[in-house]
């Protein structure tokens, strides 16, 4: 085989002179093979940055569908007790129940009775749901395990559920214990009524749940407490009979439990004797047990910032309004 520049030159043409000119066939163009590879390089970097970042928050990609569940030992320096929630007398007897379910399973599987599974708490925010659940783990002296319904939902589909196995596992190693679910309504919500994009996974996450707690036998000891302020919003299937069947509802705090409220938050803080405790409950119509706390705060910064030695009136007047 001969080539084409040999032909050329046996016929005496000279490639230099031909119009247009005639080049060799150039090596292989690394720059442009570079070149084109370096678009679809880039755009894969980014895509894996963006990916570590986005599992970078819960703590890498291995852990993503770990509990975030926050836990309070058994003997946590700062346990609490039915003694740390004022007023709220009815719910506290209702939860003494279950401080006795946890202590002493037994007295109730020799009567064959099962042990509820889960609790409902129902008031509006700031009533002391969360402070409850605590107490009453503090008060069966029991690890607590709180998480917020919607820390289970992330944007990738079956991140909940894996999260909700993970949580009762811990729990169930640890039994007896209690899983409190803040607003579960961010899960619980009847099926299908819903717009937002999640719907699938939070479909997964309560049935995540459901099947939990169905999978509890007579000798798991773990209860869940969950609240909510809308459960009219909870799907049907949570409420059923075996799973969040004991509601307990919990009002704003009325004048009496409101003097009481104040009397443990007014606790370590300079009043002036000014301050009338009585007033101030007057005072305080449709504060929750949060509300009440907070004000009691803002009041010390006033005075803070005054330089003052103690809390005056005026104070706690500026800071509930
Ligand atoms: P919820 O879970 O109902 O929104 P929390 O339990 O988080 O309310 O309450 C928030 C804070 O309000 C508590 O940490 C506590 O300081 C205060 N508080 C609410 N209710 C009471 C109460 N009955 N007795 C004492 N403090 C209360």
């Amino acid at each position: 085989i001969i080539s084409f520049y040999e032909i050329l030159s046996l016929q005496n043409i000279d490639t230099n002179t031909v119009p247009g000119g005639i080049y060799e066939k150039q090596t292989v163009p690394w720059v442009e093979i570079l070149a084109n590879m370096a678009i679809p390089l880039l755009s894969l970097g980014i895509l894996v940055w963006v990916f570590m970042r986005a599992t970078k928050s819960s703590g890498g990609l291995f852990s993503i569908g770990k509990s975030k569940a926050r836990l309070f030992a058994k003997n946590d320096q700062n346990k609490i007790g039915f003694a740390d929630v004022a007023g709220a007398d009815e719910v506290k007897g209702e939860l003494v129940e279950v401080v006795d379910f946890l202590k002493n399973p037994e007295k109730y599987r020799k009567l064959g009775a099962r042990i509820p599974r889960g609790v409902l708490l129902i008031g509006p925010s700031g009533v002391g749901k969360t402070l409850l659940a605590r107490a009453t783990a503090g008060e069966a002296d029991v690890p607590f395990y709180s998480v917020a319904g919607s820390e289970f939902i992330e944007m990738i589909v079956g991140v909940g559920s894996s999260r909700v196995r993970d949580l009762f596992a811990i729990a169930k190693a640890n039994a007896p214990s209690l899983i409190f679910i803040d607003e579960i309504d961010a899960i619980g919500r009847h099926r299908g009524k819903s717009m937002a994009v999640s719907n699938d996974e939070r479909e997964q996450t309560l049935n995540q749940i459901l099947v939990e707690m169905d999978g509890f036998d007579s000798r798991t000891n773990v209860i869940v407490i969950g609240a909510t302020n809308r459960p009219e919003l909870l799907d049907s299937a949570l409420i059923r009979p075996g799973r969040f069947d004991r509601h307990i509802k919990l009002d704003l705090p009325d004048i009496k439990e409101r003097e009481e409220i104040l009397k443990i938050h007014m606790k370590g803080k300079p009043f002036s004797d000014e301050v009338s405790l009585e007033k101030i409950a007057r005072q305080t119509v449709g504060f929750s047990g949060a509300d009440i706390e907070n004000m009691l705060n803002e009041a010390a910064i006033l005075a803070a910032r005054k330089e003052a030695k103690f809390i005056e009136p005026k104070d706690l007047t500026e800071a509930s309004t």
